[in-house]
């Protein structure tokens, strides 16, 4: 890399020989493995590490009965590379999570990433020198190695909750976390099954357990707002559609409001007719998905608006769970439609027509202890053979804080993060120049069909990075002035909503002690995107750079004209730096 601060590999840095990198990046998901893409492309010497043993990031772990996606395949899926979308057949509406991880391998393999990305090694901390600009990471292999730039591919939603159960510890029987699924087969025939949560995870897995046990017990504390996926094998007709639309369908999804294609209403659901109001729910509902955030515009601004989406789904529940008791249970009724995270499912409702599952309602009846044959509530104890916790993440901030970050000065990540994260754009944080996060707190992230919101995020931190070495910068940084209007911006957003009124995993409520704030970026993917061009186009406005600019304005200017060519892939220096490396 051209760049003062490089040191070539292998050279004495500090006391210790380092590796050193142009780029670190952690995490081997659809993040991490399209940032290495991109940074390849551009010429970087990378290297990736994953704590797994396997790529896939959240198709790796997740393996639980009935696991698949709840965004549309072929929308659930990169757009970068025209070869991979004519390449790649996904077989049913809503992938499963074999099927997923089938493709993240594919594409590990098809763009050669693999000789980069070291498995098996969790990166345990990073921390900058200020007077070498670099960051040198350590992992928990014993490895050390110095890097330009570290890039956080580190997931949303990557470390799992275990809940904090009195004895959890001493129980007998089988123990199962949905997002640490074990590899060989788990097979309930035959047993009696607790499972405790009510979220996507659980959803998901609930129907497919019930039909293997003999008997499910589900402790349930919040019920969800749950909709039909209505999977089903991709009609051919569907295939050829999207393969022959396939640029304006992306092109949809990146300037919507949640990454997706689906229609957006645009009245208000209090300004349509009852009947209309039921027509327009009724063919979301039949279509299946997340259509019904989108089935009007005031949905999550509006409480009267809200209550109408609320009170078509509780119909919904009535109408397919037989014993009304039981119904009566399952009703979200103290949070607004969609303001904790919708749920797709196959078959879950009816799943409490069966006769071997009862429906725990643990608020009534509080889970007290773990025993070693079971789960004992404050009413009775139920002896199970195994125990399935679907007790969801540490959500977003969870694998940045497992990690020990120090910035410029020292202080560490978490500290600065104490009463909340703060980033400029959610990509990055003042204080810690040159590392990135990957959909990071403050940017739509989990709040969007997050292949889109990755994909945009990596394409910008890759031209960022490219900037940066043309420019011979050492170093970029969120201003502090920047970062505080955007975390004002972002909770302003957040405020004119009903997210707020909800205990979900977006604002921290799960996990005791953790900072209450609405996380993500609400304004939509489209508008986020604008402005993240904007600032860039700007010259990183907002962002400050580090180091002597060793060129003048216009040679800035070309410098920005070349990374264009390396954007468009048409580079001749680009393939000479490939060739380089290959030599
Ligand atoms: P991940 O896939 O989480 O990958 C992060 C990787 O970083 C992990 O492999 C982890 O092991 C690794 N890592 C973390 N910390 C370290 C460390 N310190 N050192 C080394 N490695 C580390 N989103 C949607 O938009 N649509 C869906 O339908 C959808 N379905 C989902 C279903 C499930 C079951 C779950 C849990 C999530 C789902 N999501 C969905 C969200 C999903 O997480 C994202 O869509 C996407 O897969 C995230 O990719 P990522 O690369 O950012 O993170
Ligand atoms: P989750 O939504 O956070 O659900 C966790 C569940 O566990 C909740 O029902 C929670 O109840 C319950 N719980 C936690 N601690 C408990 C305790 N001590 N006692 C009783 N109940 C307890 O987690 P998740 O289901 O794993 O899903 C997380 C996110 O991952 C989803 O929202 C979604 O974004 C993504 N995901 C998507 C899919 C998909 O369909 N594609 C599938 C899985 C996951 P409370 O609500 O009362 O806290």
């Amino acid at each position: 890399m051209n760049n003062s601060t490089a040191l070539p590999a292998g050279k004495r840095f500090g006391a210790d020989t380092l590796e050193t990198f142009d780029a670190v990046v952690v995490g081997a998901g659809f993040a991490g493995l399209y940032m290495l893409h991109r940074l390849r492309k551009l010429g970087f010497s990378v290297r990736l590490y994953e704590a797994g043993s396997a790529v896939g990031g959240t198709w790796f772990w997740n393996r639980y009965p009935g696991a698949r996606c709840d965004v549309e395949s072929v929308e659930y899926s990169y757009s970068f590379s025209e070869e991979l979308q004519k390449e790649w057949q996904w077989t049913e509406r809503y992938a499963s999570q074999p099927e997923i991880l089938k493709y993240l391998n594919y594409v590990a393999d098809r763009f050669e990433l693999r000789a980069d990305i070291q498995l098996n090694t969790r990166v345990t901390a990073a921390s900058f020198d200020e007077s070498a600009n670099r960051w040198l990471i350590t992992t928990d292999r014993g490895d050390q190695v110095s890097a330009n730039f570290c890039v956080m591919a580190t997931g949303c939603l990557s470390i799992p909750k275990v809940p904090d159960i009195e004895g959890l510890e001493r129980f007998q029987g089988n123990k199962y976390h949905t997002a640490n699924w074990p590899y060989e087969n788990v097979d309930f025939t035959g047993q009696w099954v607790g499972i405790i949560g009510t979220g996507s995870s659980a959803v998901q897995s609930i129907p497919m357990i019930a039909r293997q046990a003999t008997y499910l017990f589900v402790f349930q504390r919040t019920p969800n707002f749950i909709v039909p996926a209505h999977n089903a094998a991709l009609a051919r007709t569907a295939v050829e559609d999207w393969k022959a639309n396939h640029r304006e369908y992306r092109e949809r999804a990146r300037t919507s409001l949640f990454g997706l294609t689906v229609e957006q209403g645009m009245k208000s659901a209090l300004e349509v007719s009852p009947e209309e109001r039921e027509t327009e729910y009724e063919q979301r509902w039949r279509h299946g998905g997340l259509a019904m955030y989108a089935a009007f515009a005031d949905i999550f601004i509006n409480k009267d608006a809200n209550d109408t989406a609320a009170e078509f789904v509780r119909s919904k529940i009535r109408a397919i769970v037989r014993n009304p008791a039981v119904a009566e249970k399952l009703l979200p009724t103290d949070y607004p439609f969609g303001t904790k995270r919708v749920c797709v499912d196959t078959g879950y409702y009816e799943t409490f027509n069966r006769e071997n599952v009862t429906l725990i309602d643990a608020r009534s009846e509080p889970i007290d202890e773990i025993t070693a044959a079971g789960v004992r509530t404050l009413a009775k104890e139920y002896n199970l053979d195994s125990i399935v916790l679907a007790t969801g993440f540490d959500a977003i901030t969870g694998a940045l804080r497992n990690i020990d970050i120090r910035g410029r000065t020292g202080v560490p990540l978490k500290e600065k993060w104490s009463e909340g994260p703060r980033t400029y754009l959610g990509i990055m944080t003042s204080g810690f120049p040159n590392m990135f996060t990957i959909t990071g707190p403050g940017s739509p992230s989990v709040f969007s069909n997050m292949v889109v919101s990755i994909e945009q995020h990596v394409d910008w931190i890759a031209d960022c990075m490219a900037y940066v070495r043309e420019t011979q910068f050492a170093s970029i940084e969120a201003t502090l002035d920047a970062e505080n209007s955007w975390v004002n911006h972002v909770n302003e957003l957040s405020g004119y909503t009903l997210f707020p009124l909800a205990n979900s995993w977006y604002t921290g409520a799960n996990v005791p002690g953790k900072p209450r704030i609405f996380m993500p970026y609400i304004g939509g993917v489209g508008p986020y995107r604008t402005k993240c061009d904007e600032v860039a186009n700007n010259g990183y406005e907002g962002f400050a750079f580090c180091g002597k600019r060793a060129k003048s304005e216009a040679e800035v200017a070309a410098a920005r004209a070349s990374i264009k060519d390396y954007i468009l892939g048409n580079s001749t220096q680009e393939q000479e730096r490939l060739s380089s490396r290959q030599s």
